[in-house]
């Protein structure tokens, strides 16, 4: 990936060629690192970031869990979000602060090392790419889902991610797209970076956070604009085989936005192609994240 963007590094715009950092930061040996996934979308007014807040506190809370002391308070991250799209002058962009413990001393304890932050931003439009209308194909992975008595599932954290790497990696291997994690109770999680949500009988699914699904905004964001448009919806928890059989399903995260798959496992969803529900919510949301709703209106943070 090459870019002319500028990063913000502690405190500091650097070019996109200079952002490095020492090979034994402990983050990258030991995977204490946490991030956050934000998207800015181009409206009317000019560039506005999506849920800003609510990912700020979600870094925060994955900070926490980590025992991460920010030399940043949640104002300047937010200032410094805000102020790293505005220098690079861009309008639609994916947005990636990552809290880290850097470099100073080996060994499995993060604690004395320093706890670094950075923004990088990019375009990240086609995140997963699928032909013409048809949905993605996905396969149940093998790996099952990490649990919380292992790692607190509800951080957004480097740590979590080399489950959801070996997932993806074992679809990519078998020619697909996207892998499905079930949990340790062999019930439906997520995708590996996006919670998943079936339509039956026109009632839309989506698994609790209880069953190690990460809490995530775009999920809020929808059920929130289902309850608005009065499709019926239930948070509980969804066996595979609801999955092969229902009328939809569909990913949705803030990079992946709402997709639908089309097979999974080899067995065709209804017509293999984005469902009649999932299309009222896609044309809804990105209506919503372009600033063409009154409605929710304060989740967007404009840049100007
Ligand atoms: N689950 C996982 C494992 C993820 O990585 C993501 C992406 N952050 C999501 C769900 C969706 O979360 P959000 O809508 O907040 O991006």
């Amino acid at each position: 990936m090459n870019n002319k963007s500028k990063i913000w590094m502690d405190g500091k715009f650097v070019d996109w060629n200079n952002a490095k950092i020492h090979i034994l930061t402990h983050g990258l040996h030991y995977a204490t690192t946490v991030f956050e996934g934000i998207r800015c979308y181009n409206t009317r007014n000019g560039p506005a970031i999506f849920r800003l807040e609510e990912h700020i506190k979600r870094l925060i809370n994955s900070c926490k869990m980590y025992h991460m002391t920010l030399e940043y308070s949640d104002k300047e991250l937010r200032e410094a979000i805000i102020e790293t799209v505005k220098i690079n002058k861009i309008k639609d962009c994916y947005i990636r602060p990552i809290c880290y413990y850097g470099y100073g001393k080996m060994g499995v304890n993060p604690l004395p090392n320093k706890v670094s932050t950075s923004i990088a931003l990019w375009n990240w439009e086609d995140h997963i790419k699928t032909v013409g209308d048809n949905g993605m194909r996905v396969i149940i992975s093998s790996w099952a889902r990490i649990d919380s008595r292992s790692l607190p599932i509800h951080a957004k954290a480097a740590a979590n991610y080399a489950n959801s790497a070996l997932a993806r990696i074992e679809a990519i291997k078998s020619g697909l797209d996207e892998a499905i994690m079930l949990n340790m109770n062999g019930m439906v999680v997520e995708g590996t970076a996006e919670n998943i949500f079936i339509v039956k009988n026109e009632m839309l699914i989506t698994p609790p956070i209880t069953s190690g699904a990460l809490d995530g905004i775009t999920r809020s964001s929808i059920l929130s604009i289902a309850e608005n448009l009065g499709i019926n919806f239930r948070i509980s928890d969804i066996s595979p085989d609801e999955l092969y059989n229902a009328d939809e399903v569909f990913l949705a995260g803030t990079a992946a936005e709402i997709k639908s798959i089309g097979e999974i496992d080899k067995i065709i969803i209804s017509d293999g192609k984005t469902g009649k529900i999932a299309s009222k919510l896609q044309n809804h949301y990105n209506e919503i994240v372009h600033g063409n709703s009154k409605k929710f209106e304060d989740w967007l943070t404009y840049i100007n």
